[in-house]
């Protein structure tokens, strides 16, 4: 019978027979080099990785959840839910759309006005309030 590469076994060894060492060394070797096992870690960090971008999808950062998904897999599909979306608003319909969209999905607003728009609304606010006089 082949030795097999457990706990079982090593609780078992007789540290002092070398030869029983190297047997149950072989043994966890072959163990950890078996391609099923690594077709499996494989599979399942291609799936997580999937699994990651199809949320980052629904937030405009597939990539992210890409490598999130990929590295941690169910806690990373965790801190893709969690981050902030980076989806801009449609000042008027409130489409959340893709990053870098020049038009909204919906309406067709002009996103890269209305942020101009709002940034400068924003800095007249802040002065307004603040106060220059
Ligand atoms: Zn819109």
């Amino acid at each position: 019978m082949a030795l097999q590469c457990s706990f079982a076994e090593l609780r078992a060894l007789d540290q002092g027979d070398l030869d029983a060492v190297q047997a149950l060394l072989d043994a966890c070797t072959r163990a950890l080099l078996a391609p099923s096992l690594w077709l499996w870690a494989i599979g399942l960090t291609l799936a997580c990785g999937a699994i990651g971008a199809l949320l980052g999808l629904a937030k405009g950062r597939w990539l992210w959840g890409l490598v999130w998904g990929a590295a941690l897999g169910p806690l990373g599909w965790i801190v893709v839910v969690l981050s902030a979306s980076a989806r801009t608003p449609c000042p008027e319909c409130a489409t959340p759309n893709p990053p870098g969209r020049k038009r909204c999905r919906h309406c067709g607003v002009d996103l890269v006005a209305a942020a101009a728009r709002s940034s400068r609304s924003r800095l007249r606010d802040a002065s307004r309030r603040d106060g220059w006089q």
